[in-house]
């Protein structure tokens, strides 16, 4: 295990910003006009053409439109049925196209005191060993909730239980 040591955030990195109420508030926001488009609970089963229209098979209805934008990923939209049906190299290749961040494993841990600030430090750890990566302060902007946010190492993927109940190494 290496030790730790301490290195300046880059003056010219861009500053980062608190959002009230945290970024809940920016899907809130985002979505406030179109509620009533959303459709929670709702699975996309097929996508079909016939004759100069798209018909969208979903979980619960069935819709017809002009244009299907589909933004979930390669690898999740190859589970949608296609109708006529995608070639089948294009469809390997959506399943093999790596999803962003499915690797990640994020973690947070809350904490009664703000103790790094107290040492005037800003929070951020990056790590290449160890069982964390990268961590942030993600205190609230109210600054009533302290906490470090980051990334696991992935390589725990697999570890079912890293520190076993009242364990304190
Ligand atoms: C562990 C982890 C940590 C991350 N941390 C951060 C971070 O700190 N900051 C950051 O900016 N980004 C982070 N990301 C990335 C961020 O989560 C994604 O970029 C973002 O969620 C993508 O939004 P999206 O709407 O495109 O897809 P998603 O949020 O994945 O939404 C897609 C939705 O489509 C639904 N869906 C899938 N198939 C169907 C179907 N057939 N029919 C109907 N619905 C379907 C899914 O259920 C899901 O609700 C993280 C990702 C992971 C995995």
């Amino acid at each position: 295990m290496t030790r730790a040591h301490y290195f300046e955030s880059d003056s010219n990195d861009p500053p980062a910003n608190r959002m009230a109420g945290g970024s809940i508030v920016l899907i809130g926001a985002l979505s406030e006009n179109i509620q009533d488009k959303i459709l929670l609970n709702t699975e996309v089963l097929e996508i079909g053409e016939e004759a100069d229209k798209l018909l969208i098979h979903t979980s619960e209805k069935n819709y017809a439109g002009e244009k299907v934008i589909v933004a979930i990923p390669p690898k999740l939209a190859a589970n949608i049925g296609h109708s006529p049906e995608i070639p089948e190299s294009v469809l390997q290749q959506m399943k093999q196209t790596h999803t962003w961040m499915s690797n990640a494993i994020k973690v947070g841990i809350t904490y009664q005191n703000p103790f790094w600030r107290e040492k005037e430090l800003s929070g951020t750890i990056i790590g290449q060993v160890g069982p964390i990566i990268e961590l942030y302060d993600h205190s609230n902007l109210d600054d009533q909730s302290y906490s470090l946010m980051g990334f696991v190492n992935e390589g725990l993927r697999d570890v079912s239980s890293y520190f076993k109940k009242g364990e304190n190494t």
